[in-house]
């Protein structure tokens, strides 16, 4: 029989798995998401950080290159001579664009001690005309300033600025002769613009990815005089998920210049997240592998056998078949004793309907069949008889005179006397398919099945005979000084129903009432 089942315990065992998994696998997830991403973003922040001050680096190796051809410049004797006696020729012989420009320089200024333009130069190194001295006149009073306030323990006095002309590239010396010798007359500044070969020499020291974005007009900020141009304080990330670190490079006049942008490589938090996503996928199929086994594991061992169980029990149940057992499995488990324990209680089931049965068929005070099992074996025999057309006959038997034994002896005797006379019925009715059963009070009847009416008188005649032999005394009898029987004798004919043979059987006994008690009556 199939059950209504809203969730079966396959769904719910299948659905507490899920769950459970589910849950192991979120938090998996979110741990590893959380520590994985955490420290893969701190390698890659470490990574970029470490790049952006590379690219720090590679702005300082540039003021390097300039600061060594000022070097060479500055440290000259014919210089020196020039700051002190100032003539065309030497500017015009050494400090021309043609020079300017095979070292790369934009342009060359000499002062004096007194911080006074003695010279000032510039080359177009694209056409090699001269320039306008005015585009670089702000760098070179920036210049100037640092030379009145030069900082602390730097060896380089170099930085960036903007001109009119764009970026530049600044450096300055004292002068002094070839040997370094002389007291301080003047400085050598010269720059070159932040374009072209030297952002390319920047850009080539390092395989790293950077853009320089030009800082607008700052009203107010305060100064940022270092010696790297990189300002260590506005370092910062774009975004928490951008690929972007920002920070800015300041001037020689200490104010903001370019926004440097370092694109970082992010391949080490992709691989990241490219792992926790393996580990998801590996996770949903671990889970679905063991889902599926648990589903198989679980009809096989369990379910399948749980309904096979519930199947024989309904069998046995419907059909009244107690005497039935499950089948035992040959795995020792728990459904092996919970089938012991049911053949157990089938079996105590068995026996207590047996004892119900039996005491539903047996009259109480004589232990023979009592009315009840002589009705439904009659109509056994009766039926049984209308097919196979054997012979079938009925012996009723009443005790004469009982009122007056039990007025005379009591009721507890006469009961023994209706024990007595059971029993001796019993005896005669010696086949196996014979039937003795007390039908009334003092009335008892024999089934005798394949016996005919000559046969069932044979019968009433042993039992008048052996019950003679008993001697059971009735003094208060108007027949004899014991107990006699009346009985009806009858043989059952093919229209018979089980009324009609016991009514022609009463018949005959209340005949032999009629005719003096004690003898045997028959009607065909
Ligand atoms: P008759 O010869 O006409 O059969 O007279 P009778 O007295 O035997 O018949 P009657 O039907 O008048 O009385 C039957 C008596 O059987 C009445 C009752 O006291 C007695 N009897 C019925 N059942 C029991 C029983 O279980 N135990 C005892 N001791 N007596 C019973
Ligand atoms: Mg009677
Ligand atoms: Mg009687």
């Amino acid at each position: 029989m199939r059950h209504e089942l809203r969730i079966g315990l396959r769904g719910k065992i299948i659905g507490l798995f899920f769950v459970c998994f589910s849950l192991m696998t979120m938090i998996a997830v979110t741990l590893l998401q959380s520590n994985l991403h955490q420290s893969f973003k701190a390698i890659e922040s470490e990574e970029a950080l470490k790049q952006i001050n590379q690219v720090a680096n590679n702005f300082t190796n540039e003021f390097e290159r300039l600061n060594q051809i000022n070097s060479d410049w500055s440290n000259w004797n014919d210089m020196y001579n020039f700051v002190q006696h100032p003539t065309s020729a030497f500017a015009q012989y050494q400090l021309n664009a043609q020079a300017m420009r095979t070292v790369g320089l934009k342009f060359i200024t000499v002062v004096n001690a007194r911080n006074q333009t003695i010279f000032f130069d510039a080359a177009n190194l694209n056409s090699g005309k001269s320039e306008n001295a005015h585009a670089f006149e702000q760098v070179i009073e920036h210049v100037k300033q640092r030379i009145l306030q030069p900082i602390a323990n730097s060896n380089t006095n170099c930085g960036l600025d903007n001109s009119d002309a764009g970026a530049v590239i600044v450096c300055w010396q004292a002068i002094h002769n070839t040997d370094h010798s002389g007291e301080f007359i003047g400085t050598l500044i010269v720059g070159e613009m932040l374009e072209g070969a030297a952002l390319q020499r920047i850009h080539a020291q390092s395989s790293i990815n950077f853009n320089l974005l030009p800082v607008g007009h700052i009203s107010t900020y305060t100064p940022n005089i270092a010696n790297s141009p990189l300002d260590s304080k506005t370092i910062q990330f774009e975004s928490e998920q951008s690929n972007i670190l920002n920070a800015q490079l300041s001037s020689i006049a200490g104010r903001p210049i370019f926004n440097l942008q370092v694109h970082f490589s992010q391949s080490v938090s992709q691989r990241g997240e490219a792992i926790t996503w393996k580990v998801i996928w590996v996770l949903m199929l671990v889970a679905a592998l063991t889902g599926i086994t648990l589903l198989i594991s679980l009809h096989y061992l369990l379910i399948r056998r749980l309904r096979k169980l519930d199947m024989d029990l309904n069998n046995i149940w419907r059909n009244g078949r107690w005497a039935e057992r499950l089948p035992i499995s040959q795995k020792r488990d728990e459904l092996y004793y919970l089938a012991r324990t049911i053949n157990r209680m089938l079996a105590l089931i068995r026996k207590q309907i047996i004892v119900l049965e039996s005491l539903a068929h047996t009259d109480s005070l004589t232990n023979i069949a009592n009315r009840r099992a002589f009705d439904q074996r009659l109509a056994l025999e009766i039926a049984q008889h209308q097919r196979t057309q054997n012979p079938l006959a009925l012996v009723l038997i009443d005790v004469d005179y009982f009122k007056r034994y039990n007025d005379y002896y009591g009721h507890p005797a006469g009961d023994k006397v209706l024990i007595a006379i059971a029993r001796l019925l019993s005896e005669v009715a010696s086949r196996p398919t014979d039937l003795a059963a007390r039908i009334g009070g003092e009335e008892f009847a024999i089934i005798l099945p394949n016996t005919t009416l000559d046969g069932s008188r044979h019968v009433a005649e042993n039992i008048r005979q052996k019950l003679a032999a008993l001697h059971l005394e009735h003094a208060d009898s108007p027949l004899t000084e014991f107990i006699t029987l009346s009985i009806g004798i009858t043989e059952a004919v093919n229209t018979d129903d089980p009324s009609a043979l016991i009514q022609r059987a009463d018949k005959a006994t209340y005949e032999a009432k009629q005719v003096g008690r004690n003898t045997v009556c028959s009607l065909p």
